[in-house]
C-alpha cells in the first residue's frame, strides 16, 4: 500500500503512561511489555519517581539501579522518565550525563524543565521537581538534576507555546473546582499557582502529575484566545504509585492524535476550565458564602411571601446553571465567551426558527455575566463590574448589528427590532439579560411598550418609568430591585422602561416572557418547559447563530 495524494490521514497514537516506579523497575517494565504486546504502545512515560527512596541519598548499592544501568532489565518500548521530586542517584545522574539523557536502551531522561519531541510527533513539556519561591541562596545553580523549580523555569516553558502532553511532579490550583469526581487519596496532593499558569498557558490534550490515588478530572476547555477559533480541551490525570495497597490505578493506556483537528464548537462532558478564573474573583466568593442570603433578606419580596417553608441556601457557583464553573451547565448551548460574559442561545426559547423569516433561526438569547452575582450591581470589585456591564453591552450591540444585517433587505414587514429584559434582584442568583428580536413595526409604533404596560395593569403592579437612553449609552444606575425593558429599533434611541420591585406586590419572574408571548402570538410557548429542544435541534440553532453572528462577535477578533 502507498499513500496516492498527500491528504492528511489521522494518525492515532496510543501511550501508556505510568505514575510512582519507587524502584521497582524490573516489576513495571515486565508489566508494561505484557501490556505494549497487545496494545502497541508508540511510547511509554514514567511521570512519578522512577528509584526508590532509598536510593536518593546517593549511596545506594540498589540492585535494581544496577540490573536497569547494565542494561539487565528489558525496557520494552522507548519510554521517557520524568524527574520527580527526589535527588536521582548518584551513577545515574553520572550516565545520563555521558550519555546525554538515555539511561539504557529505551529509557530516556526528560529532565528538569525540558520540551521534548517523540519520533511521532508528540511534544512533550515537563517540569520536574518541588515548587520554590525563593531560592534560599540566589546564587544557588539548579542544574537539570536538581528536584527544584522556581518561577523562572515556567516563563521558559511557556517559551514552548502549546504542548500536546504537560507533565508536573505536583498539581494545578483549584484543579478540582468544578469537578464531580471525588478525589479519594486522604492526602490532596501539593498543589502550585505556577503549574496553574502552565497548564492554562500551554492548553495540552494531557496533563500528567501523580497523587496517592489516582484521579482522572472531567476534560475541561480552555476559554479561546484572541486569534483561535478552535477550543483546546485538557484531560487532566494524576497516576496512583506502583503497588498501592488500595489497587489504584498506577498505569493509564491514552490515544491521541497530535494533528487532531480542534473542537470549534465545545464538546459534550467537558467542563469549563477550573483554572482560568481570576483568583481574586473566586477568594471573594469563598470568603462570604452568605452573601447572597445576607442581601437576599429583608428585601426578597418573593421569598416572604412563601410562608413558613425554609429558605434553601443559594446554589454555590458550581450548582449554579449560569456559571461556567458548573459541569453540569448546557455547555453546547455557548455561542460566544467573552473576558467579563458570554452568550448562549436560550434553552427552550420563546421564538421558533419560523418566528423570523430573515433570520431562520430563534435568536432569544442569554447574556451572561461570567461572575456569580444575583445583580450587575452587586459585584464588588468596581473594575470587574464596568468590565461586565460594558462587555454586556457590547455583546448587546453585536447583536443589534446582526439584527440591523438581517433586517436591511428584508421585506419592510420582516424587519426586525429587539427587546432586552433583566430582573435585577439582591435576592437572585445570577443575573443575566434575556434578548429577543421582535418586528421592528411593532418596536417603533410602541406596541412593545404598551404590551409591557397593558401586562403590568392586568397584575396590578406599579407603573413603569419609561425614559429614552442618552447618545453615550451610559445607563443610570438603579435603587433597589427592579425589572428592566430595553426596546431597540434600528436608527431609534432605545427605550428604557423600569418597573421598581418592592414588598408591596409579588412579581412574575416569567412577566417578561410572558408579554413577548402575548405580543408574538405565542402563547402556547409561554413556558419554556414546553418549548423544549432536543439537543440536536438546540445545537442546529446553536451553529446557525454562531453562523450569523460571526461577523459580529468581538471575541472572535484578533
Ligand atoms: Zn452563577
Amino acid at each position: 500500500m502507498y499513500l496516492s495524494d498527500h491528504k492528511y490521514t489521522p494518525l492515532t497514537i496510543h501511550s501508556a503512561v505510568i505514575g510512582d516506579v519507587n524502584g521497582e523497575i524490573s516489576a513495571v517494565f515486565g508489566k508494561l511489555g505484557a501490556l505494549h504486546a497487545k496494545n502497541n504502545f508508540s511510547f511509554a512515560l514514567i511521570v512519578g519517581e522512577l528509584f526508590s527512596s532509598s536510593t536518593t541519598e546517593g549511596t545506594s548499592n540498589d540492585e535494581q539501579v544496577d540490573s536497569l544501568l547494565d542494561g539487565q532489565i528489558d525496557v520494552p518500548l522507548p519510554t521517557y522518565f520524568a524527574l520527580g521530586k527526589r535527588i536521582l542517584p548518584d551513577k545515574v545522574a553520572e550516565k545520563l550525563t555521558s550519555d546525554s539523557g538515555e539511561l539504557c536502551n529505551n529509557l530516556f531522561f526528560l529532565g528538569r524543565r525540558t520540551t521534548t519531541k517523540t519520533s511521532e510527533g508528540v511534544k512533550i513539556v515537563a517540569l520536574g521537581g518541588a515548587y520554590q519561591s525563593e531560592l534560599l541562596d540566589e546564587k544557588t545553580s539548579l542544574n537539570e538534576y536538581s528536584p527544584i523549580n522556581t518561577e523562572a523555569d515556567v516563563k521558559v516553558l511557556k517559551g514552548a507555546n502549546n504542548a500536546d502532553i504537560v507533565i508536573t511532579s505536583e498539581w494545578p490550583v483549584d484543579i478540582r473546582t468544578g469537578s464531580q469526581v471525588a478525589f479519594p487519596g486522604e492526602e490532596t496532593p501539593v498543589a502550585q499557582q505556577s503549574v496553574t499558569d502552565l497548564c492554562s498557558y500551554l492548553k495540552p490534550r494531557y496533563h500528567f502529575s501523580t497523587s496517592n490515588s489516582f484521579f482522572e478530572r472531567e476534560p475541561f476547555f480552555h476559554s479561546r484566545g484572541e486569534d483561535e477559533s478552535e477550543y483546546r480541551v485538557t484531560r487532566f490525570i494524576s497516576l496512583a504509585p506502583y503497588g498501592n495497597p488500595s489497587k489504584q490505578k498506577w498505569i493509564y493506556a491514552f490515544s491521541l492524535d497530535p494533528k487532531a483537528d480542534l473542537p470549534t464548537t465545545i464538546p459534550t462532558g467537558v467542563t469549563a476550565s477550573p483554572l482560568n478564573f481570576n483568583s481574586k474573583k473566586r477568594k471573594a466568593l469563598e470568603a462570604d458564602p452568605s452573601s447572597y442570603s445576607r442581601f437576599g433578606n429583608g428585601n426578597g419580596q418573593s421569598q416572604s411571601r412563601r410562608g413558613k417553608k425554609a429558605r434553601q441556601p443559594p446554589p454555590t457557583p458550581q450548582q449554579c446553571f449560569f456559571c461556567l464553573s458548573n459541569p453540569n451547565i448546557a455547555s453546547h448551548l455557548i455561542s460566544s465567551i467573552g473576558e467579563a460574559a458570554y452568550l448562549t442561545t436560550a434553552k427552550g426559547p420563546l421564538t421558533t426558527n419560523d418566528t423570523f423569516p430573515a433570520l431562520g433561526f430563534p435568536g432569544h438569547m442569554l447574556i451572561i455575566p461570567l461572575e456569580h452575582s444575583p445583580t450587575l450591581g452587586l459585584i464588588k470589585d468596581v473594575e470587574s463590574r464596568q468590565a461586565t456591564t460594558s462587555e454586556m453591552h457590547r455583546y448587546r450591540q453585536a447583536l443589534y448589528s446582526m439584527i440591523a444585517a438581517r433586517s436591511k433587505d428584508a421585506p419592510e414587514k420582516q424587519k426586525m427590532g429587539a427587546v432586552t429584559w433583566e430582573i435585577s434582584r439582591a435576592g437572585g442568583i445570577h443575573v443575566h439579560w434575556q434578548f429577543l428580536p421582535v418586528l421592528r413595526d411593532m418596536a417603533t409604533r410602541g406596541l412593545v411598550e404598551a404590551a409591557f404596560k397593558v401586562e403590568a395593569e392586568n397584575e396590578t403592579y406599579p407603573a413603569f418609568q419609561t425614559s429614552t437612553a442618552s447618545d453615550n449609552n451610559e445607563e443610570a444606575e438603579i435603587d433597589g430591585d427592579y425589572f428592566k425593558a430595553t426596546i431597540w429599533a434600528d436608527g431609534q434611541k432605545d427605550k428604557i422602561m423600569v418597573l421598581q420591585l418592592d414588598s408591596s406586590f409579588r412579581f412574575d419572574l416569567q412577566f417578561g416572557r410572558r408579554v413577548l408571548a402575548k405580543l408574538l402570538g405565542l402563547e402556547k410557548r409561554m413556558d419554556w418547559r414546553d418549548s423544549a429542544q432536543t439537543e440536536v435541534e438546540e445545537t442546529a440553532d446553536v451553529e446557525s447563530f454562531k453562523a450569523a453572528f460571526k461577523e459580529f462577535d468581538f471575541s472572535l477578533e484578533e
